[in-house]
C-alpha cells in the first residue's frame, strides 16, 4: 500500500487532508482514485489506514479506517556524523534511518573536507529520512539536526547515558570490550569522523568530555561503513534487534 507522511494537525477525528506535493503525487503521478486505500504516517508512531474520499489539484481528503500505534524502541541511538563529501552523507542518512537511529547530528571537525553545509542539505536529508521511513515501514522518523561544530557536539550532548567516539587507531579498545557488561543504556551517542579521520587532539578532547574511544578492528573503514556497522553492532550487543 502507498505510504504518505502527514502532519498530525492535518488529521481531525477520522478526517485527514493531504496537501502540497504529496497530494499532487497521489493524484497525478500515482493516479490513485477515490475509494482506494493508502497508509498515512504521522511521525509519532501512529500509522493510519485511510480511504481516499476526494481531491482536487493540491488537496486530498481521506477518511481514517484504522490506526496502529508502535511504541518507540528502548535503545535510542544518536549518530553524530562529520559531514562527508558528495552523496556519502545521503547514504549514511538513508541507511541509519533504516536501522532506526533516533537522530542524526551532522558536524564539522578539523579534517572535514567541506567548510560549511551547502544550503538546503539539511532539508534534503530530512526528505531522504521520510522516503526511507516509508520504504522500511518506520513510523518514528529520526530528527536531522542543524550542523554544529565538533566542540558543540562535545559540550551539548551530555545527556546521553553512553557516548562513543569511533577511532581507527590501535589505541582505541575494541567496541565489544568497551560496552559489553555495561547496563543497557537508554540513549547512546556514536561519533564518527570525516574522511580524514579525527586528530589525536580531538580524540583527547572527546575523552576529557566523557566519550569512550572504541575501535572496530584493524581495517580502516570508510566513514559510511563505520557508521552503519557501529549502529548494527550496538543493536546486537544490547539485544535491540527486536
Ligand atoms: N584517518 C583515516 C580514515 C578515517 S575513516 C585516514 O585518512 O586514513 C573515517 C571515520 O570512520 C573515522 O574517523 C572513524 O570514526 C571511523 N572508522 C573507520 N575505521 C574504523 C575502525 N577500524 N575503528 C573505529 N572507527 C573507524
Amino acid at each position: 500500500m502507498r505510504r504518505f507522511f502527514i502532519e498530525p494537525e492535518a488529521i481531525q477525528g477520522d478526517q485527514a487532508v493531504l496537501g502540497g506535493g504529496d497530494a499532487h503525487h497521489l493524484l497525478h503521478v500515482l493516479r490513485l482514485k477515490s475509494g482506494e486505500e493508502v497508509e498515512l504516517f504521522s511521525g509519532d508512531g501512529l500509522v493510519h489506514r485511510a480511504r481516499i474520499e476526494g481531491g482536487d489539484r493540491d488537496r486530498v481528503q481521506l477518511r481514517l479506517l484504522s490506526t496502529s500505534d508502535t511504541p518507540p524502541g528502548n535503545l535510542a541511538i544518536h549518530l553524530a556524523q562529520a559531514m562527508l563529501k558528495g552523496k556519502k552523507m545521503d547514504l549514511v542518512v538513508q541507511k541509519c534511518t533504516e536501522l532506526g537511529v533516533v537522530a542524526i547530528h551532522p558536524y564539522l571537525s578539523t579534517h572535514t573536507k567541506i567548510a560549511a553545509p551547502e544550503p538546503g542539505k539539511i532539508e534534503r536529508w530530512q526528505r531522504i529520512i521520510l522516503e526511507s521511513c516509508k520504504q522500511c515501514n518506520q513510523p518514528w522518523p529520526p530528527t536531522c539536526l542543524p550542523a554544529r561544530s565538533f566542540d558543540q557536539i562535545l559540550s551539548q550532548t551530555g545527556t546521553h547515558d553512553l557516548r562513543l567516539i569511533c577511532w581507527e587507531q590501535a589505541a582505541a579498545p575494541p567496541l565489544r570490550h568497551v560496552v559489553e557488561g555495561l547496563a543497557k543504556p537508554a540513549s547512546i551517542l556514536v561519533m564518527i569522523g570525516p574522511e580524514g579521520g579525527f586528530s589525536s587532539d580531538e580524540v583527547n578532547q572527546a575523552r576529557a568530555a566523557g566519550f569512550l574511544p572504541v575501535g572496530l578492528g584493524r581495517r580502516v573503514l570508510r566513514a559510511e561503513t563505520a557508521a552503519i556497522a557501529t549502529i548494527a553492532l550496538l543493536q546486537y550487543i544490547f539485544d535491540d534487534l527486536l
